[in-house]
């Protein structure tokens, strides 16, 4: 399936197909979280599809469909990380090779997908070139990566870019809100950087809640209604990254004069001068270096508190 967003990608993808323009390498960019890996399996499984719809959709009850929904289809492959490793290596590239040379099985098409393609490493990236370079007939390699610029530029060069996008945020919004949700739709979708899957991961976690109660405390703190010990002792156990990215988003917020949905949140922002508002970035970078280190944790978070403190 793809997402409301995904549609002009797709539907140019499908002109593509229809005039026999579909490059057999395609790269495909977006942020993680918007559901990039749906789209791509989608892809593959029209691709593979023997009587796809007008809207160039897989067809769902082909046999090519139901042995492709049975994760058994012996000319599709999906090369991605194996368990615990940081890289995709050349073995696994090396089979994808052999696998491309392979004649065809049920369909007319053999498909491989590299995800995420920016962890091939050097041997790897250099191993896939060769296909790229000469594909077999009938065959396509769908690459997807976040981090586009990590990939060789010789691999880059060699394939048709395909931009996903990061939606509008009313159309992240109005998905989000299909589904039953524990917390507000919009908030989810700020803390998430308006990337509405990982908004959805993110409502199963306490990680919202954890935040409120964050910006409260700093909110009654530098109010006057919570003293800054308590609060250092509150959240000495928990992940000091975490608490400085928050700040950090928040502040952010405050400099690109893009007040916050969130009322505690906004008026945190409006109470900052000016003046101070790089200044106090700045100390929660520096801050941030710091955040791996065994420092004494409560005055390490005071240290942050300290910051808001004294923030006019
Ligand atoms: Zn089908």
């Amino acid at each position: 399936m793809i997402y409301p967003w995904q549609a002009s990608a797709w539907e140019s993808i499908r002109r593509m197909r229809h005039s026999h323009r579909l490059h057999h390498a395609l790269l495909f960019t977006g942020e993680n979280g918007c559901g990039n890996e749906d789209f791509i399996h989608a892809m593959a499984a029209a691709l593979l599809c023997s009587e796809p719809d007008a809207a160039g959709h897989a067809c769902g009850h082909c046999r090519n469909c139901q042995v492709f929904a049975g994760q058994a289809h012996p000319d599709y492959l999906f090369v991605g990380l194996q368990e615990e490793r940081q890289s995709i290596l050349i073995e696994q590239i090396r089979e994808l090779n052999h696998f491309l040379g392979l004649s065809r099985s049920y369909s007319s098409r053999r498909v491989a997908v590299i995800s995420p393609a920016d962890r091939m490493n050097i041997n790897a990236a250099n191993s896939l070139l060769k296909s790229l370079e000469e594909p077999a007939d009938g065959t396509h390699i769908l690459l997807l990566t976040a981090h586009p610029a990590s990939l060789l530029p010789t691999i880059r060069s060699r394939c048709q870019l395909v931009r996903l996008p990061l939606p509008e945020h009313t159309a992240a919004l109005a998905w989000l809100q299909t589904h039953a949700l524990q917390h507000p739709a919009p908030a989810l979708l700020e803390t998430a950087h308006g990337r509405p899957l990982a908004a959805l991961e993110l409502d199963s976690t306490d990680m919202l809640t954890n935040r409120n109660q964050w910006f409260q405390h700093l909110l009654q703190m530098v109010q006057g209604d919570g003293n800054i010990t308590g609060v250092s002792a509150h959240w000495e156990k928990f992940d000091k990254s975490l608490l400085l990215d928050w700040q950090l988003e928040c502040l952010l917020g405050a400099i690109k004069r893009e007040a916050s949905a969130d009322p505690v949140l906004s008026r945190l922002q409006h109470g900052i001068a000016a003046k101070n508002l790089w200044n106090m970035h700045e100390k929660l970078l520096e801050l941030k270096q710091l955040a791996t280190h065994p420092l004494n944790p409560r005055l390490y978070v005071e240290s942050m508190l300290m910051l808001w403190q004294v923030r006019h």
